[in-house]
């Protein structure tokens, strides 16, 4: 074995032979790949092998495409035959709002280029006679879908890795990683020791154990699958005679099974409801090839639903039935990528769906390692989407939810329930009791809407049952005064002598004076936002961030990639630490008087002022600034002044009608500003010019911020795309976001978010299109829910355009 090498991949499954093979592809040639035993003896070999384009998220479709065509390439390049079968395949829905929620995939597709068509269910038979039509209402068909040999597929990726000059070494486990001085590892195994300049946790199965080796704590978790093989079947025959074609791919959603053709017969599989972790604490390291125990009674009812909607099942013998672990994250997408806090230790595990997702996977971590960027917008798989509150319990709690759901439906208003309530704060009894329904964001649980007695959310595709509360939230806020809690936002302390240059560095934004706040972008190094924030200076080196909650742990790896060696930075992400109250409305400022001796007088006290202050007995760092474009106040405490201040201003804000509102109401309120949001509107894809942040890009200051050169070409060019808002003439649903913009006919970019905007009762839909005919008055028309609705642009924001409310 090799003493030295820049990377030693762990784990010869599908996903470590791909990354293998990406590094070498983009000319890392000195890498390693450590395989305990033989090549896929882990969850690789007892795979299905289905593959497929289609996924929820547009940006992980992407790399499922990429995945798929990927294949002919490492099969021919290796001259190893891995199988493939591009049998096409449908997705079955046998009810309405399946069929709905199938629409919205399609037309989520359509700027992707996915060339997937709606079929009756006469059609959809005519394809794949097994099925029974009356047992459905609809089929989407996607050509771009099929089946491949799982051994021969990591054989295909490893051999090419070989041929590109990778090492495989089988048989040798490794047992222990130890980091240098200098960031590398030695690399302990069974059969020796290497040092590695980059370690890549591809331990499928052993995942966590690998992360364990270095302290972590994956949320990964292992689960039990079955599927079952029939004996050749007549149908199945009849039908490769007459037709030459074998049957396709399909997917019953509403039976919770997936079924492809096996031979002359059939093979299905479930994902049930009665779901089983295994080896929930630790994986045994003796686990190799062999399979789990059958237990066919678990599934019985899905494939109960299943040979219903299949009949010929009916009269088919089984021939085998395969039980196998394979692992999932909480939300069921891999975790890849640099794990915070640990230099050089990449992550590419927690991949249910090896031979849909490993081509991306690898691709993206081979892009991360060697050019310092996944290459693609990859958060929705990135490893530091979760932060210290995905303990094990959490993880197995949230798995066997995602597992049991895999084929279910979730709609837009629907909140899941296992692992929660997990993170409080102290006014959460106070929020339940005024009705407060809540959803969970980054652990942390958060106002939705504050419902009626007894009420609570009726899950839809179309306005629903909080429409009416939310809209009455909205317009109190911009009548007299409402108060929410912003706790979930990510808040940072960054002090020192070195605060105010590493900031200027990291943010576009000039730096705000003492008692200033600014809105502040991040940009990586090619010129894309990675972050958006609200910059307060409190004092002489001493700064408050203030950023999304969901990005706190992708930021503070960013952050902490770029901090100076000298020490002269205190960077702390504050989290629970400090909370946030926020009360908006033009009574808004008549209230903070009430509480707080400072004058809050506009001169004294103007818009994105920022200043600690006591209110009532507390002391508090209250803000002149809020998301609602309103009037408004941001308010941030210590957790035990939380109660406190909450009633307070609760108290206080009586005689003007205070009321409570959530984030559903936040959501309309700034949609009638046109402000975006991080994650939909502001995400690694978009320029700030074309997100239309242009203005907070200080291309003239002297700091030669991060991606100030791109930026300044982005100027210069002007982008490709732009941001802008329309108003949809929608009846009884508002766009959620992915649905595509169409101008003259033709499909031209997509939303990234829109609602209902109450205060003026119009559905708004904000995102991209290109930028030649962005500033186009005519012939907008959005995709919602099947329906091509037409649109038209909305140039000032609806609400307080000059912003003459907000600064008064
Ligand atoms: C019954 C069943 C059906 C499935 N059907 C499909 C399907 O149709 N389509 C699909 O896309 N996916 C399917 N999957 C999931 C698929 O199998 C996984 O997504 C995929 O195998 C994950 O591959 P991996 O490389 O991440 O992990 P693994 O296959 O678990 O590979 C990890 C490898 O790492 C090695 N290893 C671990 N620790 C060490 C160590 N310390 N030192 C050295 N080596 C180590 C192991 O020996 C193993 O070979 C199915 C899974 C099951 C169980």
């Amino acid at each position: 074995m090799k003493s030295h090498a820049k990377v030693v991949v762990i784990g010869g499954g599908v996903v470590g032979c791909s990354v293998l093979y990406h590094l070498t592809k983009f000319g890392w040639k000195d890498v390693v790949l450590l395989e305990r035993s033989e090549l896929t003896s882990g969850s690789t070999w007892h795979a299905a092998g289905g593959m497929h384009t289609i996924n929820g998220d547009p940006n992980v479709a992407k790399l499922q495409k990429y995945t798929v065509e990927l294949y002919k390439e490492i099969e021919e390049y290796s001259g190893q035959d891995i199988g493939l079968h591009l049998t096409s395949g449908l997705m079955l829905a046998a009810t309405p709002q399946r069929f709905d929620w199938l629409k919205s995939i399609l037309a989520k597709g359509r700027y992707n280029g996915l060339e997937a068509t709606l079929l009756t269910p006469k059609e959809a038979h005519e394809m794949m006679p097994l099925l029974d039509p009356d047992q459905f209402v609809g089929a989407l068909y996607d050509p771009v879908e099929g089946h491949l040999d799982p051994y021969g597929t990591t054989h295909a990726y490893a051999r090419s890795a070989k041929k590109n000059g990778a090492d495989i070494y089988l048989h040798t486990k490794v047992e222990e990683l130890v980091q240098r001085e200098d960031g590398s590892w030695r690399v302990i195994t069974n059969q020796g020791e290497i040092i590695a300049e980059h370690v890549v946790n591809a331990a499928g199965l052993w995942a966590r154990e690998v992360g364990r080796m270095v302290g972590l704590e994956l949320p990964v978790l292992a689960m039990e699958h079955m599927y079952l093989i029939t004996e050749d079947m007549p149908e199945v025959i009849d039908f490769n005679k007459t037709t030459g074609k074998e049957l396709m791919h399909c997917v019953d959603f509403d039976g919770e099974i997936y079924l492809r053709q096996e031979r002359q017969g059939m093979l299905m599989g479930t994902y049930e409801k009665a779901c089983r972790p295994w080896s929930p604490v630790t994986t045994p390291w003796d686990f190799g090839h062999e399979l789990l125990a059958e237990d066919i009674e678990r599934i019985t009812p899905e494939l109960e639903v299943g040979f219903r909607h299949f009949p010929a099942f009916n009269n088919a013998g089984i021939k085998k039935i395969i039980n196998g672990p394979f692992t999932f994250s909480p939300d069921g997408n891999p975790l890849v990528g640099p794990v915070r806090g640990l230099r050089n230790y990449w992550s590419a595990c927690a991949v249910m769906a090896g031979f849909s997702q490993g081509g991306g996977v690898g691709l993206a971590l081979a892009n991360w390692m060697i050019y310092g960027d996944p290459g693609f917008d990859v958060f929705a798989m990135d490893v530091s989407r979760y932060g210290d509150y995905a303990t094990l319990a959490y993880t197995n709690a949230k798995v066997r939810e995602n597992y049991a759901r895999r084929f279910s439906i979730r709609y837009p208003n629907e909140e899941l329930p296992a692992a929660r309530p997990l993170l409080t704060t102290p006014i959460y009894d106070k929020l339940k009791e005024a009705g407060g329904v809540f959803g969970a964001y980054y652990g942390l649980e958060q106002a939705l809407w504050f419902a009626p007695k007894g009420e609570e959310d009726q899950f839809s595709w179309r306005r629903s049952n909080d429409f009416d509360v939310v809209g009455a939230e909205a317009k109190a806020v911009r009548d007299s005064l409402g108060l929410m809690e912003t706790s979930g936002f990510a808040k940072y302390s960054v002090k020192g002598p070195g605060a105010e240059a590493f900031l200027d560095n990291l943010l576009t934004c000039r730096i705000p004076a003492i008692g200033r706040m600014t809105l502040a972008p991040m940009l990586k190094h090619d010129g894309k936002l990675i972050g958006d924030f609200t910059l307060a200076k409190l004092g002489e080196g001493d700064f408050l961030l203030i950023g999304s909650g969901i990005a706190e742990a992708y930021h503070m790896r960013w952050f902490e990639g770029l901090l100076p060696k000298d020490g002269s930075v205190e960077l702390q992400a504050l989290g629970l630490s400090l909370l946030g109250l926020s009360i908006a409305g033009p009574n808004a400022r008549k209230l903070m008087q009430k509480l707080t001796h400072q004058d809050l007088s506009t001169e004294a006290f103007p818009f994105m002022s920022i200043r600690r202050m006591d209110l009532g007995m507390a002391s508090a760092i209250v803000g002149r600034v809020s998301y609602t474009g309103d009037l408004g106040y941001e308010i941030w405490m210590k957790p035990e002044h939380q109660r406190y201040i909450f009633d307070l201003l609760m108290e206080e804000g009586a005689e003007f009608g205070i009321r409570l509102f959530g984030l559903r109401a936040l959501n309309a309120l700034r949609l009638d500003k046109s402000y975006g949001s991080w994650s939909r509107e502001y995400r690694p894809l978009y320029g700030p010019l074309e997100a239309g942040l242009g203005r907070f890009v200080a291309l003239s200051k002297p700091a030669d911020f991060i991606g100030k050169a791109a930026a300044a070409k982005e100027k210069a060019e002007g982008g490709a795309l732009r941001l802008r808002t329309f108003i949809l003439a929608a009846k009884d649903a508002d766009v959620i976001g992915d649905e595509p913009i169409y101008h003259n006919g033709a499909v031209c970019g997509w939303v990234t978010s829109g609602g209902y905007a109450h205060a003026f009762g119009l559905s708004v839909a904000v995102g991209y299109v290109p930028k030649e005919i962005a500033d186009e008055a005519q012939g907008w028309s959005i995709e919602l829910l099947g329906e091509i609705l037409p649109a038209r642009p909305q140039v000032d924001p609806l609400f307080d355009a000059d912003g003459a409310r907000m600064r008064a």
